[in-house]
């Protein structure tokens, strides 16, 4: 059984990268009747941020991904609440002469780090400069009784090798320069609560909560030598370490990692407001995790489990492209009903406009969904999306479609037919108009209508002879195409007057007249 654990700091801003690793825990815990824990790291105060703990609760709720400790026998699961755990570890460190206080002020740290850059000797300790290492009792006495604030600092073994070698499951066999800093584990006694820093608390928390197998991103890999050191030093058996490759960024010229700062979809947030399907979120983080999973259907991709050996060292592209592919694929396996409780549910967030609409008109709004959907062999893949269905579906709607302003309307000016004459096509449509089931047909009505008014029966006589008509019969189509969806592109016209029905058919027509 694999015990994972995912430990955001609560900064207010949730990365696809955490969702990206959570997945990942909760996907090796739940295939090794494991368990996936939620520690939140916050005992960096001042990045804290109001509300992001429920943030993070939202973003993680919407892709399924729940922990099976939020709370458990192993808690609190809020580092901000585990002082007195950590000042148990601190403490016995001290005791055995593993940890020390450093009063050093920060204007003496200053001058210790450009001295130890100055410094060439790629061994040096930075013990060998810090004054409170090798200070006895009496001098730290003396500094407590006088009331200097100070930390505590991990004493770095002096005997270790220089290099140290460590597995990793991704990457394998790993070797890095040894720790030689005296970390600090204990931030400043002049701050309330005492808090540690993340490398003595993640080492701590990791044991008592049973951990088993640390996944967390690869810029943790230079800190590896000492997390070792500290379980060692603590006595804790060591855990198993894999560092996952970051979520990556074309751009010109190569790739970078995804940015907080540059990319609005590094967050979270971006996919559930632009209404992205989660499992199709899933299904595109997996195939990224392991390539292999890319070329499996959706749900046996969802239900296969993601094997450590296969991810890449280097980080994977995310591709919104892509994304939107796979999204819409999956959006079209989908029943018309289905879609609709989907962008209901979405509209409830971000768009109460259409969810009114939506819930007022669902007999209406299902069957547009239906359109060249239901009972056909390939569905149209209009929506990657939810926030399509409002551009790609809305002028179904009569609540949300603005009839044109007459036959001069901005819509129509593009196909080039001069005014009378639309109005004139139009009149002859509406007078002849029979709401008939078969497209042919009713097709037919379009054609009488436009011969009457001189269009020519195809593009093609139209392009032979252009100064003698006012277009062809795909110019009029384009007519009715304009009158009944605002728009010279859309799914097949007698498909939408169907659901759309005589009265409204006829009502937009007239729009134009
Ligand atoms: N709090 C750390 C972070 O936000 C967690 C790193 C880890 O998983 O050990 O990156």
């Amino acid at each position: 059984a694999m015990v994972t654990r995912l430990g955001p700091s609560p900064t207010g801003f949730v990365h696809i990268g955490g969702l990206y690793v959570g997945m990942i825990d909760k996907d090796f815990s739940d295939h090794t009747s494991g368990r996936y824990l939620l520690r939140i790291e916050d005992t960096d105060q001042a990045r804290e941020v109001e509300g992001a703990v429920e943030q993070f609760g939202r973003a993680f709720g919407y892709f399924g991904i729940e922990a099976d400790e939020p709370e458990g026998e192993y808690g609190p699961y809020f580092q901000s609440q585990r002082e007195s755990v950590y000042l148990t570890f601190v403490r016995e460190l001290l005791r055995q002469d593993k940890a020390y206080l450093c009063f050093a002020t920060s204007e003496e740290l200053a001058d210790i780090r450009a001295r130890q850059e100055a410094s060439k000797a790629p061994t040096g300790y930075y013990g060998r400069w810090a004054i409170w290492r090798h200070a006895g009792d009496e001098e730290t006495a003396k500094a407590l009784d006088e009331g200097r604030p100070y930390v505590v600092r991990f004493r770095t073994p002096e005997d270790g090798p220089l290099r140290v070698t460590f597995d990793d499951a991704i990457r394998g066999k790993l070797q890095h320069e040894a720790n030689r800093n005296d970390a600090v584990i204990l931030k400043s006694s002049a701050s309330s609560p005492r808090l540690p820093t993340y490398h003595f608390a993640h080492a701590v928390d990791d044991h008592l909560m049973r951990v088993t197998h640390v996944i967390r991103g690869e810029e943790w890999i230079s800190s590896v030598p000492l997390h070792l050191q500290l379980f060692d030093a603590l006595g804790f058996e060591r855990v198993t370490y894999a560092h996952i490759a970051p979520l990556m960024k074309m751009i010109p010229g190569g790739k970078r990692k995804l940015s907080k700062r540059k990319d609005p979809e590094a967050s979270v947030d971006f996919y559930i407001e632009q209404g992205f399907p989660a499992p199709a979120v899933q299904y595109y983080l997996r195939g990224l995790a392991n390539g292999r999973l890319a070329e499996m259907p959706l749900q046996e991709a969802l239900s296969t489990p993601l094997a450590l050996d296969q991810f890449g060292v280097a980080g994977p592209l995310v591709d919104l492209v892509k994304l939107e592919g796979m999204s819409a694929d999956h959006i079209a396996t989908l029943t018309s009903e289905q879609v609709y409780e989907q962008v209901l549910v979405w509209a409830g967030q971000f768009d109460a406009e259409l969810e009114a609409v939506l819930k007022a008109d669902r007999e209406l709004a299902v069957k547009a969904i239906g359109v060249e959907r239901e009972g056909v062999e390939n569905p149209r893949k209009d929506l990657r999306k939810w926030s399509d269905f409002r551009p790609q579906y809305g002028f179904f709607l009569p609540a949300l479609f603005t009839p044109a302003a007459g036959p001069s309307d901005e819509r129509v000016t593009p196909l080039n037919v001069a005014p009378e004459v639309v109005t004139g096509f139009v009149n002859a449509f509406v007078d002849a108009y029979q709401h008939l089931d078969e497209q042919p047909e009713w097709f037919n009505q379009i054609r009488e209508a436009a011969a009457k008014n001189n269009f020519a029966p195809s593009p093609k006589e139209f392009k032979k002879n252009p100064d003698a008509y006012p277009g062809s019969i795909r110019e009029a189509s384009q007519l009715v195409r304009v009158a009944l969806t605002g728009s010279t592109r859309s799914p097949d016209l007698h498909a939408i007057a169907m659901v759309l029905g005589p009265d409204e058919v006829l009502r937009r027509l007239r729009s134009l007249a």
